[in-house]
């Protein structure tokens, strides 16, 4: 199979590993579409301790079931599938409260756990698949995982209706966050960045106001606000700090963006102070069919968002230029060869 493989050297084009094997309990995909995050990027420059090289990485999934073992019902090859790739033991306490993704014995595929979908090639338990719908790409489908992320962290915001909402960073992440505020009920949007391109493309996704920091105007204007909803999906200190400053007394604030640097952003006093309610997500394990529906509905729209799909072929230029900071796009999607 052809894979991406993550390397002390860097990383490599392979094209005849073996697949991996499946037992009679889970289910062999062809990886069809699979995206580059940020989370990629930030464990191949080691900023990000989940695991070391050699490595396949790649945790945004969408693709064919290929084989079904022996004990596996439901599923037949030639479905087209949406992989959730957080696996898990299903019997500790973290697993029967409904919280596989903090389970102690599993992890992530392609992060912590397991080959990811760089690789063409990945085993799932067949609880990990959720149906593409009909009409759906696979360049969409590899994109609910970022989404089923973000929404749980909107979803835990205790009153997102008829807020003014801001959002730090028009990366993938927060283009999806504009998106899910408003689909929450937000009644504005303002989204906070420094790339007027990216910027652009979020009020195009539903942002009602764009600042750029970069502008000494527009940070004014910016300070002299308030919100009911600060979210930060930059994973910048700054970003944090802005968003404690701007949020209402009584607000909420949503963490999102990891900066890698072990130090503190949070000025507790201001928590306590303003009475402000914290709160993050790194996986939602009840809410992948409702991202999916969202996006199949037209209400969430990630294609756009897509701006690199990639052919394997081209996919470890794209993926240099991203780690040498020569990306000039918002999110690759790489595309694994048919056969
Ligand atoms: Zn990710
Ligand atoms: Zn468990």
């Amino acid at each position: 199979m052809e894979a991406l493989v993550w390397k002390d050297t860097g990383v490599e084009t392979e094209r005849s590993l073996q697949p991996p094997a499946n037992n009679d309990r889970e289910v062999l995909i062809r990886v069809r579409a699979a995206g580059v995050c940020t989370t990629d990027i930030h464990m191949i420059q080691g900023k990000l301790n989940f695991a070391k090289p050699p490595w396949i990485l790649g945790h945004e999934m969408a693709g064919v079931v290929e084989r079904t073992g022996a004990e596996v019902a439901g599923w037949k090859a030639g479905d087209a599938v949406v992989v959730d790739p957080v696996v898990s033991c299903g019997n500790c306490t973290y697993c029967q409260q409904g919280k596989k993704h903090l389970c102690s014995r599993g992890g992530e595929l392609g992060t912590t756990c397991g080959q990811g979908g760089y690789g063409q090639y990945v085993v799932v338990p067949p609880s990990n698949l959720y149906r593409l719908p009909a009409g759906m790409s696979f360049v969409e489908g590899a994109m609910m995982e970022p989404l089923n992320c973000t929404m749980g962290a909107v979803d835990r915001v205790p009153r997102m209706a008829g807020a003014h909402a801001v959002v730090f960073g028009p990366g993938p992440a927060g283009l999806l966050f504009a998106q899910l505020a408003k689909v929450y009920g937000a009644s504005t949007v303002t989204m906070v960045g420094m790339d007027n391109e990216r910027l652009e493309l979020g009020k195009r996704l539903g942002a009602d106001l764009v600042v750029n920091i970069r502008s000494p105007e527009e940070r004014k204007r910016l300070d002299d606000m308030r919100f009911d909803v600060a979210i930060e999906a930059s994973g910048s200190p700054d970003a944090v700090r802005d968003c404690f400053a701007l949020a209402a007394s009584g607000g909420t604030v949503v963490l999102y963006g990891l900066s890698g640097l072990d130090r503190p952003s949070i000025v507790s006093d201001q928590v306590v102070g303003k009475d402000l309610t914290v709160v993050t997500c790194i996986s939602a394990p009840h809410l992948w069919e409702q991202g999916i529906r969202l996006t199949a509905s037209g209400r969430i729209n990630v294609k756009d968002m897509v701006t690199h799909p990639v052919p394997f072929d081209d996919a470890q230029g794209v993926l240099n230029d991203i780690l040498k900071g020569r990306f000039r796009g918002t999110k690759a999607v790489i595309l694994h060869n048919k056969a």
